[in-house]
């Protein structure tokens, strides 16, 4: 009998674990994705766009066309999931029976839930780079900025790509003195983490670039309220930034539909997963990829591309009545974008930490250093996301588990 196996969300998880299962099921199951539009956009590209380094038409594509052939596409949106009757059930009364459910439906921004982001202005001096139109709307106001302090803020931890703000702050600062006005304006960069970053090593040398840089850090800074009229950012023990210009990124959940699920997710929304295996705590047929699990790695395509591997296979050994591979080992690689055409990167996992040395092994890109060699790698992930990531290809030269050659150990 031909098993159903039912993917919802076609983002860069859903794709990728869609393509992989279709090569690796083909003719064996039926694979349908779940999406609520056709616009596939290649977040990444977001922190480029406030600066005019991209725009909307290059980072957005059809989902439906990502997908192989033989893979069914639903425009429409998910309802929720009864996980005891296998049947998902969407907007408008549809219904989907499953044998094997992949959940892929991402984390979502929650602005509403901090008082105040999206009242006095919201998008006229307060704004997030977190979607197109914010980011959109954001370059506009960075292009008429003339002087003053410009705040960047993260409200609330987990968020997608923890590195991104960072990022911000590097090309801000880069993007300011190319207009001349860097002398004019202050950065600031507000974190509810005890320092710039959550691993140690990367954290202290994320927080001497952030002052090279001539930008403060405020830390352990948890946003109450953001008061755009008054400028200023008020923490829970009521401490306050002030600010002209405030790039915040607002606290995440999981998706809607999960949460209108019962028994699938968390109290943020996300679903709980085995974080070797990736397979949900919830169903034995219930498997999650990327930022719908609740794991302890950062939300990044980079992870959600490094689970696709172990996901598909334990799909298959799961529909063989097979042992799962619990070889999944948290493997995180991002590219830090500072400025002036250099790029750092990290790569880590669930037990080793960002380390100096060089990746994918003695010989190859610097680790936790600027170089001109990263910011390449950082624009081919463009290429290779639509090209490679997507299609379920393994990337050459990049395995799913955490290189340990080329990472230097003593300086822990
Ligand atoms: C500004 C920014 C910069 C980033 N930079 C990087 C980077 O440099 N490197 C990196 O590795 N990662 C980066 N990321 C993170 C990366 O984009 C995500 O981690 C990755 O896309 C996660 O994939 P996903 O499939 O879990 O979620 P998504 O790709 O977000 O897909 C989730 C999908 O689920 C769908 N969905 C949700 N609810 C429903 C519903 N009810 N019905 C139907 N469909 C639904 C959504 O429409 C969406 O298409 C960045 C993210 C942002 C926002």
């Amino acid at each position: 009998m031909t098993r159903r196996i039912v993917i919802l969300g076609g983002g860069t998880g859903g794709t990728l674990a869609a393509n992989r299962l279709q090569r690796a099921l083909a003719g064996e199951c039926e694979i349908t994705v779940v999406d609520r539009d056709d616009a596939h956009v290649y977040q990444p590209g977001l922190l480029f766009v406030p600066f005019g380094l991209a725009h909307q038409e290059d980072l957005v594509r059809s989902r439906r066309r990502q997908l192989h052939d033989g893979i069914t596409y639903r425009d429409c949106g998910v309802d929720h999931v009864d996980v005891e009757a296998n049947r998902v059930h969407l907007a408008g009364g549809a219904e989907l029976e499953y044998d094997v459910l992949v959940v892929a439906t991402g984390a979502r921004l929650v602005p509403e839930e901090t008082e105040g982001l999206t009242g006095a202005g919201w998008m006229s001096k307060v704004f997030s780079f977190y979607d197109l139109e914010g980011a959109t709307a954001l370059a506009g106001a960075l292009r008429d900025f003339e002087g003053g302090r410009v705040v960047v803020n993260v409200v609330d931890m987990p968020i997608k790509c923890p590195v991104a703000p960072l990022e911000f702050c590097f090309l801000a600062d880069w993007y300011f003195q190319e207009r001349g006005i860097r002398d004019q304006v202050q950065l600031t960069y507000v974190t509810p983490l005890d320092g710039a970053f959550t691993k140690p090593v990367a954290s202290r040398e994320l927080a001497r670039m952030l002052q090279e840089k001539g930008i403060e850090l405020v830390t352990e800074f948890n946003t109450g309220e953001v008061d755009g009229a008054a400028g200023k950012l008020i923490s829970f023990d009521e401490r306050e930034v002030e600010f002209d210009l405030a790039v915040v990124v607002p606290a995440h959940g999981g998706a809607e539909c999960v949460e209108r699920s019962w028994g699938l997710g968390d109290a943020l929304g996300f679903v709980p997963t085995d974080e070797h295996t990736l397979q949900s705590k919830v169903r034995g047929n219930v498997f999650v990829i990327g930022d719908a699990a609740a794991i302890p790695v950062s939300k990044a395509g980079s992870v959600t591309h490094f689970e696709g591997e172990v996901l598909v296979r334990n799909v298959v050994r799961y529909l063989a009545g097979e042992e799962l591979d619990a070889s999944f080992d948290g493997h995180t690689n991002c590219f830090i974008e500072s400025g002036f055409g250099k790029a750092v990167l990290i790569d880590f996992n669930y037990d080793t930490e960002p380390l100096p040395g060089h990746y994918p092994s003695a010989v190859g890109l610097p680790l936790l250093k600027e170089s001109r060699l990263n910011h390449l790698g950082k624009l081919m992930f463009g290429w290779l996301y639509w090209h490679s990531l997507l299609p379920g290809r393994d990337l050459p030269g990049v395995s799913t588990a955490m290189p340990l050659a080329g990472k230097r150990f003593e300086l822990r």
